[in-house]
């Protein structure tokens, strides 16, 4: 995805519109548009509807009747995506926010679910909800008098497309809903590493058997979406696979001490600080003012200060006080998550008392993940694609 911005919120989970979106929505509207007549046909036999396909194709009409449908389209994406959302955060996940982009809409989940029926009723949960709204659509077409035929258009329209919306994310390619379903099952008897493996090895061949089939018809986004399966598939699969491999590590097994962090002076003028990274050889350091961590500072927040101002400030002035934290006892897949979240190079472990007990830096990470790994081998547990680094 590229740029997003936020439109509002629904249930409290904020509702972002990616740029693509503009893109694609008046391209959908105008390929709507130009098919009002063949579509007319297409619904009358599929639904029993009676339109009269002149009216609806004569002049501005059709561009009206594509413009609302695209539009409905993906009001019927964002439900879907609310299906989701609103049954994981049932379960005590949380969602950070809801994106509609080219390819339709994306939850985005602050952790993964683990539990094989959480995830099974989350995915399941969007393509019920698209049933639903595709019959909806379709019940409040009856009481429609003939002369609305441009109503009972765009309601056919969206019964149809909810419903196949519905079936397409049933394919079990993941990181499709079905995807999803399928993994959950494979997880009540498999490892989740393994089950998601498992998984996205047949999204991958669903993928080529989509990529192929939309090279046969012509058909763009059918080749984007396969293309979007399998790249994000085994990504997400080697996502799993690097995390698994952390989650029985706590953070404290991972993290440098406290005593052996490298701490820099709150009052340190910035025009030493170059001196002290010289020394040291780390590129951020947690900042200290009598006694206590107030901050992180590292070479980033030193360049980002104009030299000619380096000279009367400290440390302090330019360092970060939004401090990411994790807590001693946990997975260091907690730390790995807080700092791919927050796009930070290290996070903080506090013991229970809150107290500095030590750092976690991405290489910190690295090293551990490449012993723990090395261990595993040692112990005859064998590699699996998602390893291939
Ligand atoms: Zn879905």
């Amino acid at each position: 995805m590229f740029k997003s911005f936020r439109v509002g919120s629904l249930f409290g989970i904020p509702i972002k519109l990616d740029i693509t979106l503009l893109i694609v929505l008046p391209v959908f509207a105008w390929l709507i548009g130009t098919q009002v007549g063949e579509l007319v046909a297409v619904l009358n036999t599929v639904l029993g509807t009676t339109m009269d396909p002149a009216p609806l194709a004569a002049g501005p009409v059709p561009w009206v009747l594509g413009a609302v449908a695209a539009v409905g389209l993906f009001v019927g994406v964002t439900l879907h995506e609310l299906g989701h959302s609103l049954v994981a955060i049932r379960y005590g996940y949380e969602i950070d926010s809801i994106t509609l982009w080219l390819l339709g809409g994306v939850a985005q989940f602050t952790e993964q679910p683990r539990v094989w029926y959480h995830e099974f009723w989350i995915a399941i949960a969007g393509p019920i909800v698209s049933i639903a709204v595709g019959l909806a659509c379709y019940l409040a077409i009856l009481p429609l008098p003939a002369q609305l035929d441009a109503a009972i258009f765009v309601l056919a329209y969206l019964a149809v497309l909810n419903v196949v919306l519905a079936v397409f994310n049933m394919i079990p390619a993941f990181p499709l809903d079905g995807g999803r379903v399928l993994r959950s099952l494979f997880s009540r008897t498999q490892p989740f590493p393994e089950a998601t493996l498992r998984a996205v090895r047949i999204g991958k061949f669903f993928a080529v058997l989509l990529g192929i089939f939309g090279l046969l018809v012509f058909n763009i986004f059918l080749i984007a979406i396969a293309f979007f399966i399998y790249i994000v598939g085994a990504a997400e699969g080697r996502q799993t696979v690097l995390t698994s491999v952390f989650d029985d590590i706590p953070a404290s097994r991972v993290m440098t001490p406290a005593d052996e962090v490298v701490t820099v002076p709150a009052e340190l003028p910035l025009s030493e600080f170059l001196d002290f990274v010289m020394e040291h050889r780390h590129s951020g350091y947690p900042v200290v003012r009598h006694g206590d961590i107030v901050g992180v500072v590292t070479l980033e927040d030193f360049r980002e200060t104009p030299p000619d101002r380096r000279a009367e400030r400290t440390v302090a002035d330019v360092m970060t006080t939004d401090l990411k934290t994790v807590a001693y006892d946990t997975d260091s897949t907690e730390a790995l998550n807080e700092i791919a979240r927050n796009d930070v190079g290290r996070v903080l472990v506090m013991d229970d008392l809150g107290e500095f007990a030590g750092l976690i830096t991405r290489t910190d990470l690295v090293r551990a993940f490449e012993i723990q790994r090395e261990r595993q081998l040692y112990a005859g547990i064998p590699a699996t694609e998602g390893w291939a680094r």
